[in-house]
């Protein structure tokens, strides 16, 4: 039925693509580019060997997607009609100028960031809201998990258990373990500077500033476990305050164990985590681009990881009643389980798997309209139908405050 190009070829990437092998009857045709195009050939040759039986037809090209006429060029030679962007949020604006270029729809799962200073928020990319209009075009924004997933919890809880929603708590637990003294679970360069950023959250009609990790209680997380979990800004708040505009107070929670928490505030004491270039045997190098590449790739750490990640929202205000209501939705993915699936960690298949969602809803039109979205501006029934279908089971905890004020 559709043809659709995936543009990086990571942790995230490999579970898009094979979910969309999975996925035979909505993808028919995949094209998996990215910077080094032997890694799309070795996801290629895995859908090959774990799903002998998808239809899909696969085939890959190496593009670099900084380039906006390498890019047009090879979308106009593949002719899709929507482009998934997982390579990196510095890439987000040149994909899209080749979108609308070509013609085709867009998607990704993190904001654009400029590469030179760590700065999370949507206007780069709400900038683009008139172009893809007229063009007849849409472009989703942060369909992934945290952004993604969350912003569709947040509109079912809207649709479906409150008339106002005061108070928003957005919880991420990853339980699990991987063995390594330290590592990180998606790009590292990308995580470390959402880490060592300033904490930010929303609260009477302003963003309240904290530093990093200042603020932090004990959640207890559904089926996994009670853990310490840390205030910091996450960029769906700011979509999210905006598309619901009774919520007084907004924050982002996520874990880190005391361990990971060590490492890095030695890494950063160091300088190891600074994205200023110095100058390195004549060679400017940014510290953080050389510890990426110390550290260990994110798909590696897939194989010997254990336990659970648990993600979800906890809103609290007046139920479709008028009265008082507290309510939870999260979903619970186990890593060994998402790497027998998809020789995936649970944290990249949180995110792909969200990602292949949006992306079929577009294609089946059902969530279809010419500009720039996010993603709670479309109805979350049947992407959390979907998330049931393909691999996230969603559940809900009524009247239980999990997070505290
Ligand atoms: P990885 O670093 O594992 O993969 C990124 C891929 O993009 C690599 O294949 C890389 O190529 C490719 N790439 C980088 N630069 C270019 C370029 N200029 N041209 C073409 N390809 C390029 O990252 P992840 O898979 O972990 O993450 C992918 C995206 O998902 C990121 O934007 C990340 O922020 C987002 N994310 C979103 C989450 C959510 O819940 N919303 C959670 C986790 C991640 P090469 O191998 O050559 O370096």
């Amino acid at each position: 039925m559709s043809k659709v190009m995936i543009i990086g070829a990571g942790g995230v990437g490999n579970v898009v693509a094979k979910k969309c092998a999975q996925n035979d009857g909505v993808f028919t045709e995949v094209l998996l580019a990215s910077r080094t195009v032997s890694k799309c050939d070795k996801i290629v040759a895995e859908i090959h060997e774990h799903f002998p039986q998808s239809r899909t037809k696969f085939s890959t090209a190496a593009v670099d997607a900084d380039n906006v006429p390498e890019l047009a060029a090879l979308i106009r030679q593949f002719g899709p009609e929507l482009v998934i962007n997982v390579a990196l949020p510095y890439q987000d604006l040149t994909i899209m100028d080749a979108c609308l270029e070509t013609g085709v729809h867009y998607l990704d799962t993190a904001n654009y960031e400029p590469r030179d200073v760590a700065k999370f928020e949507y206007s780069w990319q709400w900038a683009y809201r008139e172009r893809f209009e007229q063009a007849g075009l849409m472009a989703l924004l942060g369909c992934g998990f945290d952004p993604g997933a969350t912003n569709v919890f947040t509109a079912h809880h809207a649709k479906h258990h409150f008339s106002e929603i005061h108070y928003l708590d957005i919880v991420d637990c990853n339980n699990g373990s991987h063995g390594k003294a330290f590592a990180t679970n998606f790009n590292p360069e990308i995580n470390i500077r959402e880490i060592t950023a300033n904490g930010r959250y929303w609260e009477n009609g302003q963003w309240v500033e904290t530093a990093p990790l200042e603020i932090s209680q004990d959640i207890y997380y559904p089926n996994v476990a009670t853990r310490k979990s840390y205030v910091l800004y996450h960029e769906e708040l700011e979509s999210l305050v905006v598309n619901f505009p009774t919520i007084k107070r907004a924050r982002f929670w996520m874990t880190f164990g005391e361990a990971y928490i060590k490492h890095l505030n030695v890494l950063e004491g160091i300088g190891m985590t600074s994205i200023e270039p110095i100058d390195f045997r004549g060679q400017k190098i940014a510290p953080i681009e050389f510890l990426k590449a110390v550290l260990p790739a994110p798909e590696s750490l897939a194989e010997n990881y254990t336990g659970q990640t648990c993600i979800g929202v906890q809103a609290k205000g007046l139920g479709k009643d008028g009265q008082p209501n507290v309510h939870f939705i999260y979903n619970v993915t186990d890593h060994a389980q998402t790497y027998r699936e998809v020789q995936a960690q649970g944290i990249s298949y949180t995110t792909g798997v969200p990602a292949m969602i949006g992306a079929m809803l577009m294609l089946r039109g059902e969530w279809m309209k010419p500009g720039v979205y996010n993603v709670e501006e479309f109805d979350p029934d049947p992407f959390i139908a979907a998330m049931n279908e393909w691999g996230l089971p969603v559940d809900e905890l009524a009247g239980i405050e999990l997070v505290k004020d």
